[in-house]
């Protein structure tokens, strides 16, 4: 990296913020704020993009959970089309596309109702039938009713993608990076495990699902995934191939579930995916856990059991309850912002966060409504 850590706190000036958490959305908050003139700190004990940015899958999806879900997801995915081009190799850009796959005809009428939704919103999607699903990806079972092609998606390697966004601010030369471990935060300021502090403008937690520990009240809970990869097997898969049951496993937010959802790596290799679960901090490999969720797999794609998983791990998303990312101010402080809760969709979602957050701080005008991802929106609703 072309900047380097800390081992002083002072700084030439008063720091404008103080981001703590490099992991996707911390850096991409590092680098919107120092391209608007900020003077920015970032505040990581480990490696950068070493949390749950590394443990998720790189899948930039647009998605139509709510109206809310889908202005931040395409925002960001414009933001990423601008940044693609930009990218290092290692960041693995791959334009795989989105192929969400229905197994009956209920499934059908949901590829339907998702094909009008994307078009209305001027997002290219098209039916597949099931000749033309096998055609598309000839490792999945025979059988499958259909599915939709969203062609625009892509994939990418986060960490690596971390790593850039945090090298690109370092490079404005208003980028400071402070390697230490933050312990607690008040209205502009941070103190480390280790007692020393410092002061900014505003801070920002984007300590993912440990934000919790920083704000009390916060409504963030961790919800553990499972992924495994492969083996090199080019041209097994094609496309980022989702279950369309998947929906009905993200939206459970009380009970355990696994849904199909492979990714090719630009090496060749497979990921798959992926588990979700409530209320368990343990990151071990839940063994039981792991074979459900290979077993989904081989289910819809047979060939998968010829293949060699090489390693398999597990991270933690930041849920909230309705299942939006908080971005803004948080209730209770003046100078303390956040940006987490983004549950599955975070490394999608990280450069639309950025902007709306640094738009917050700024007083600017935002690109989409920002109301939705308020963080008091809770105790908004409950008066
Ligand atoms: C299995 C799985 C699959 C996923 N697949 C996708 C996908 O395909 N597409 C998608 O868009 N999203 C996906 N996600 C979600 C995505 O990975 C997350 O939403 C995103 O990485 C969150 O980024 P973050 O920067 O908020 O958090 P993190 O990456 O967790 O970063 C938080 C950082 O804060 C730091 N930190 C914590 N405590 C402290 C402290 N005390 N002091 C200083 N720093 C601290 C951590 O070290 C860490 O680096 C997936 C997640 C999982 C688990």
């Amino acid at each position: 990296m072309n900047f380097s850590a800390r081992t002083s706190l002072r700084f030439a000036a008063q720091l404008d913020v103080a981001i703590v958490g490099a992991g996707i959305v911390g850096a991409a908050c590092a680098l919107e704020c120092v391209e608007s003139g900020l003077s920015c700190c970032l505040i990581e004990p480990d490696v950068v993009g070493g949390g749950a940015t590394a443990a998720g899958m790189g899948h930039i999806v647009v998605m139509d959970d709510s109206e809310a879900q889908f202005q931040l997801t395409q925002y960001s995915a414009s933001l990423w089309h601008e940044l693609a081009p930009r990218l290092p190799a290692d960041c693995e850009y791959l334009p795989c596309g989105t192929l969400w796959v229905a197994a009956d005809a209920e499934e059908m009428e949901e590829v339907h109702r998702k094909q009008a939704f994307y078009r209305e919103r001027g997002v290219r999607a098209s039916v597949l039938d099931e000749q033309q699903l096998a055609g598309a990806e000839p490792n999945l079972r025979r059988g499958l009713a259909g599915g939709l092609l969203v062609p625009d998606d892509f994939a990418v390697y986060a960490p690596c993608v971390a790593r850039y966004l945090v090298e690109a601010a370092g490079a404005t030369g208003r980028l400071q990076f402070v390697a230490k471990r933050t312990r607690s935060l008040a209205d502009g300021a941070v103190t480390f495990e280790d007692g020393e502090a410092l002061t900014a403008g505003v801070v920002v937690n984007a300590t993912g699902a440990a934000a919790r520990h920083f704000v009390p009240g916060l409504d963030i809970q961790p919800r553990k995934g499972h992924l495994l990869i492969t083996d090199r097997y080019p041209g097994f898969v094609q496309h980022q191939i989702i279950e369309l049951g998947y929906l009905k496993s993200a939206h459970s937010i009380s009970s355990d579930s696994v849904a199909f959802n492979v990714q090719p790596r630009r090496t060749g290799q497979i990921l798959i995916g992926s588990s979700r679960q409530y209320g368990v901090e343990d990151p071990m490999i839940d063994g039981a856990m792991l074979a459900r969720m290979l077993r989904r797999a081989i289910e819809y794609m047979p060939e998968l059991s010829t293949c060699s998983g090489i390693r398999a791990w597990t991270g933690f998303r930041a849920a909230t309850p309705d299942k939006l990312p908080m971005i803004g101010m948080a209730p209770g402080y003046s100078r303390v912002y956040i940006a987490s809760g983004h549950e599955g969709l975070g490394i999608t979602t990280a450069l639309g966060t950025a902007k709306l957050l640094v738009d917050r701080i700024l007083k600017r005008h935002s690109a989409i409504p920002a109301e939705p991802y308020r963080v008091d929106r809770s105790m908004v609703a409950h008066g």
